[in-house]
């Protein structure tokens, strides 16, 4: 099974992090501070998009009848705490996020290849580190 870092548990990283299972994916979420820690720092500002259009249908369906309604314009606040913080809690995520982990250092595993479209080239990297964080 092929490893996966997620920087991040903000709505993104959460998502991707869902996405990434679904594809089989041993996934960790590494989170300098609290799950979705930079939309608490926009307090009582709204969003600008309808709930319905910030996230996917898989964050819905895991959601469920605590979902907000469709039309309602959330608070950052109320994202981080109606939305991601439940969705973290899920069985799906509730073991593979890290909270209080800053990432300080991302390389790729030993061996895994990048290429580079642009130049046709490709670069192989020997470390086996993923990605490195301090708590
Ligand atoms: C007033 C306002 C209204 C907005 N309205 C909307 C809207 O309606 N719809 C919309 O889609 N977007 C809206 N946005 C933008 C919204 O903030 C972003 O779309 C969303 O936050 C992006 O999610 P993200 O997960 O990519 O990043 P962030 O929410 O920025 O999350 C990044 C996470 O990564 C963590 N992190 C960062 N560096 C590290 C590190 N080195 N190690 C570990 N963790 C790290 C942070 O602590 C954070 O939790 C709005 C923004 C503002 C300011």
């Amino acid at each position: 099974m092929k490893s996966l870092v997620v920087v991040g548990a903000g709505p993104m990283g959460l998502e991707a992090a869902l996405g990434a299972l679904e594809r089989g994916f041993a996934v960790t979420v590494l989170e300098k501070g609290r799950v979705g820690e930079n939309l608490r720092r926009y307090g009582a500002t709204r969003l600008f998009s309808p709930f319905a259009m910030n996230v996917s249908a898989r964050v819905k369906a895991l959601l469920g009848a605590s979902a907000p309604a469709a039309e309602e314009l959330l608070t950052g606040e109320e994202m981080a705490e109606r939305v991601l913080e439940p969705l973290a809690r899920t069985p799906l995520l509730a073991r593979r996020i890290r909270t209080g982990h800053a990432v300080t250092a991302i390389r790729p595993a030993r061996g895994a290849k990048a290429s580079t479209p642009a130049r046709r080239s490709t670069v192989r990297n020997g470390g086996g580190l993923l990605a490195r964080s301090f708590a």
